[in-house]
């Protein structure tokens, strides 16, 4: 999926208080933004006040919503550098193009994972047939300095480790959790995971104290050490945090975001993760001149075009 965010203010890292030195149960809400297609979202990461989950840079909670034949997702063409897409199915089914010639249907209970590194160009459509409920988070990584410029890349995870335990299925997206390690290649120290109960549950949970944790809620309603949390609401849990405690009486689905504080400045812009306004002026150019960028097979969907250079506005609105 992508940033349609066409007023495309630059999210700056550095610019959010730090993560702080004592773990803390911060609300943050998510914003709502429209990918098309009358597709909204709620975008909890970048916010104000987390611009940043450890390397996670970006957090979009998309559904569910459903669609008849004919519609759903149809994101055209698109450039990204500097980070890694990834993409957690929930329902619905999407198909992942790239320029790489990679095409690759995501079905619930899957990952897409996209290096973009130095460079890379993809599309997300609904399939033809399709019709149903799309449930999805699309996060993004950010890759740190020494990654940033490889080459782009392609993954496709069908099976995730999951474990079951006081109630909650647990399932490893990202990292390591309950003793287990996901498939996901990946280029900082990180954490993802998707707890889901169909009635009531509660847990305790260990976490590496030396990560920076988020919790959102994907549906339902959990309580998280006495805080409530439904969707639209982000609870940043800080670092430091060695366990934590989970609960909810009724169908409930929460994504767990964790990491090493990620220390590199980044700037994020539209689809671009950077380091310098200079970078991300390059990669526009590029984008818009069809330079740099391949295009994309099999796919008649327009591109999307990058927002003005004239509107790159330094100061977040959100
Ligand atoms: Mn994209």
């Amino acid at each position: 999926m992508s940033n349609s965010d066409h007023s495309a203010h630059l999210s700056n890292s550095s610019d959010c208080p730090a993560c702080p030195e004592s773990p803390v149960l911060e609300r943050i809400s998510a914003n709502t933004k429209e990918i098309g297609d009358g597709f909204t979202v709620r975008r909890a990461v970048p916010s104000v006040k987390r611009r940043m989950v450890g390397p996670w840079c970006f957090l979009d909670h998309a559904g569910p919503a459903t669609f008849g034949v004919g519609e759903g997702l149809n994101v055209g063409p698109h450039p990204h550098i500097g980070l890694q897409t990834f993409t957690w199915m929930i329902s619905g089914e999407v198909m992942h193009y790239d320029n790489l010639g990679y095409q690759q249907l995501v079905r619930p209970g899957q990952v897409n994972l996209m290096t973009a590194g130095s460079g890379i160009t993809h599309a997300e459509v609904s399939p033809a047939d399709w019709s149903g409920e799309i449930h999805a988070a699309q996060l993004w990584i950010a890759l740190p300095d020494s990654e940033r410029n490889r080459a782009p890349n392609f993954q496709h995870y069908p099976d995730l480790p999951i474990v079951e335990q006081h109630g909650f299925i647990i399932t490893v997206l990202a990292g390591e959790f309950c003793g287990r390690t996901a498939p996901a290649e990946v280029f900082s120290p990180l954490v993802g995971v998707d707890f889901f109960a169909e009635t009531t549950a509660k847990s305790k949970l260990k976490l590496n104290p030396d990560f920076e944790h988020a919790l959102l809620c994907l549906e339902g309603e959990a309580n998280i050490e006495g805080e409530s949390l439904a969707p639209g609401t982000l609870l940043y849990l800080g670092k430091h945090r060695d366990e934590i405690s989970i609960s909810c009486d009724s169908k409930t689905r929460l994504l767990l975001v964790g990491g090493e504080p990620f220390e590199e400045e980044i700037l994020v812009w539209w689809n671009f993760v950077a380091r310098t306004k200079d970078e991300i002026v390059k990669a526009t150019d590029d984008w818009n001149s069809q330079r740099h960028f391949k295009a994309v097979p099999d796919v008649s969907l327009a591109r999307l075009t990058a927002p003005k250079l004239g509107d790159f506005n330094p100061k977040p609105s959100n």
